[in-house]
């Protein structure tokens, strides 16, 4: 089994949904975890968790996220897991819907990374793990243009980071989910109208037939955290989607 004895782990976006579920892996592994999010409240559910501090951190704010970084400090595993899933095409995404979907999706891990590589370097030891999807690169999703577009940049940011900083004992690697159960697609089945109707056509992408669990993106989290031989990769975990 996977220990993380001795680690110190920041996670984004922990407060719902995949990263909440990998804080608390990190957390069952033995890491110190540093859970973070916009949302205090969500936070405030850690309550009573051995091995987990919370902290209000912006992602879309550097003085936000140096401020925790400089609180932690030694970060020696970064899990990226903030993001936000715009529908439209590219003839309905606003220009404000581009900015924020680059913002939030990918200029939000280039902050958290300038935050901690130095360290890293330092120590010649580090982990990144950046939120991806399948929709990006890997297919092409109607209705997601924002949303792909910036996930597939995430890719581009995970092997850059990959190639310049691989032989300096660091490795970056994306996870790339299918359909995920979370408080933000509860959101979007019901802002459909038809939650039922919705639900059935997110299933209907999946060939396994079901949504995942957070539990299930989180073993990947959990694997690439203590892993060591690769770097750089775009693990797809999707129930089939793009088999
Ligand atoms: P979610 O969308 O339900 O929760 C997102 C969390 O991010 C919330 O707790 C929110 O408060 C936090 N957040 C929002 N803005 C923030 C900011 N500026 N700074 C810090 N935190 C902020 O969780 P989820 O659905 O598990 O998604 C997590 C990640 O996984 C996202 O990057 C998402 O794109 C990606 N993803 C999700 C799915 C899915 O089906 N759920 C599939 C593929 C990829």
């Amino acid at each position: 089994t996977m220990t993380l004895s001795g680690k110190t782990a920041l996670v984004t976006a922990a407060g719902q949904g995949i990263g909440r579920a990998t804080a608390l892996a990190f957390a069952k592994a033995g890491a110190i975890v540093h859970a973070t999010d916009i949302n205090e409240a969500l936070l405030s559910a850690y309550a009573g968790e051995t091995g987990i501090t919370t902290r209000k951190v912006d992602v879309l704010d550097s003085a936000s996220v140096n401020a925790a970084v400089a609180g932690i400090g030694a970060v020696d595993i970064l899990f990226n897991c903030a993001g936000f899933v715009h529908s439209g095409t590219v003839l309905e995404a606003s220009d404000e819907d581009l900015d924020f979907a680059y913002d939030l999706n990918v200029k939000s891990m280039v902050r958290t990374i300038r935050a901690v590589l130095p360290g890293m370097l330092q120590r010649k030891n580090g982990v990144i793990i950046n939120m991806s999807s399948v929709a990006s690169s890997m297919t092409g999703v109607p209705n997601r243009f924002a949303y792909g577009m910036s996930k597939a940049a995430v890719i581009g940011l995970t092997k850059s980071v990959a190639a310049d900083y691989v032989g300096k004992g660091i490795r970056c690697n994306a996870i790339c989910p299918g359909t995920v159960e979370s408080p933000s697609l509860q959101d979007r089945m019901r802002a459909q109208g038809d939650y039922d109707t919705a639900r059935a056509a997110f299933i209907a992408r999946q060939p396994m037939g079901r949504l995942g669990q957070p539990e299930e993106i989180a073993e990947l989290a959990l694997y690439l955290a203590g892993a060591s031989f690769t770097t750089g990769q775009a693990y797809a975990i999707d129930g089939g989607w793009t088999i």
